[in-house]
C-alpha cells in the first residue's frame, strides 16, 4: 500500500527502485528513480570523498527498504540513506564535533536539499547515520541540482576533482593500539580472527573499520580472557588472540 513518507514523498514498490552506485566506492544502493535519488547518492559520494570513507561496504550502508519499523520512514520512498551505521548507532551522539561541522558544510553545499537525522527531527530521535531528501523542497530543485552535478559541480563526475578542504581524520591505530576509529588491515585481521575463533559472539563485518560493533566484541573477549576490559586491542589483547 502506498503511504506518504515523513518528508512528503510517496512510498514506492521494489519494481520502481533504481540501483545507484556511490562514485568512488563499490557500493550500490537502491533509491528513488527521481533526480532527488541522484542528488542523495551524490551526497553520499561527497561524504565518502571529503568527510570520511564509506568503508563498510554494503553491510554498512542502507537505502530503500520495502518495509520499516517506522510506518512513514523515508527509506520506504527510497529518499533516505544510512551511512557508516556501525559507527553511528541510532539514538546516540557519537560523531566527533569536527566531523559534524564538515557534514553541515556539505549540507550547505547541497543548498539544504539534504536533511540529516542528527538534527532534522529536533533530536527526537537522534539518527546520525541517516540522511534524506529534505522535507518541503520543490522536486524541480533536485532536477536543477542534479544537472549541475552532472555538468561538473564539485568535480564529482568530472575528470579532476578539487575537493572541499581535505579532511584528515587521525588514525588512532598508529602505535599498535587498535581502537574505535582505527581502520585498515590490522583491524581486518582482528575482525577475522575474532569471527574465526569466537563465532558464538563475534559475527563482525570484516571491513577493516573499528566501530562500535567491533569494540563490543573486543570487550566481550577481554572479559572472558580475564584481561583489562577497555575495548582497545593493544599488545596484551592481540597476543591473547594470537595476533
Ligand atoms: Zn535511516
Amino acid at each position: 500500500m502506498m503511504v506518504t513518507t515523513e518528508n512528503g514523498w510517496a512510498s514506492i514498490p521494489p519494481s520502481k527502485v533504481v540501483r545507484r552506485g556511490i562514485t568512488g566506492t563499490n557500493i550500490v544502493l537502491p533509491l528513488h528513480p527521481h533526480d532527488a535519488g541522484f542528488v542523495l547518492i551524490s551526497f553520499a559520494a561527497m561524504y565518502n570523498r571529503d568527510i570520511e570513507p564509506l568503508t563498510g561496504g554494503a553491510s554498512d550502508e542502507g537505502g530503500y527498504t520495502e518495509t520499516n519499523s517506522v510506518y512513514t520512514s523515508n527509506h520506504k520512498s527510497g529518499t533516505a540513506i544510512d551511512l557508516n551505521w556501525n559507527k553511528y548507532p541510532f539514538r546516540r551522539y557519537t560523531m566527533p564535533q569536527e566531523r559534524v561541522q564538515r557534514v553541515k558544510q556539505l549540507q550547505a553545499g547541497f543548498r539544504g536539499l539534504i536533511d540529516w537525522g542528527r538534527d532534522c527531527w529536533g533530536g527526537n530521535p537522534i539518527d546520525e547515520m541517516h540522511y534524506q531528501v529534505a522535507k518541503g523542497k520543490p522536486m524541480d530543485a533536485y532536477v536543477e541540482f542534479a544537472n549541475e552535478l552532472r555538468a561538473g559541480k564539485f568535480a564529482l563526475y568530472g575528470a579532476t576533482a578539487p575537493t572541499l578542504d581535505p579532511v584528515v581524520v587521525p588514525n588512532p591505530g598508529v602505535g599498535g593500539l587498535l581502537m574505535r576509529g582505527s581502520t585498515g588491515n590490522a583491524v581486518r585481521n582482528l575482525q577475522e580472527r575474532l569471527n574465526r575463533d569466537y563465532p558464538r559472539y563475534s559475527r563482525l563485518a570484516v571491513d577493516g573499520d573499528f566501530g562500535s560493533a567491533t569494540e563490543a566484541v573486543v570487550r566481550e573477549f577481554q572479559q572472558r580472557a580475564g584481561l583489562l576490559v577497555d575495548g582497545i586491542a593493544g599488545p596484551a589483547t592481540l597476543k591473547a588472540l594470537g595476533l
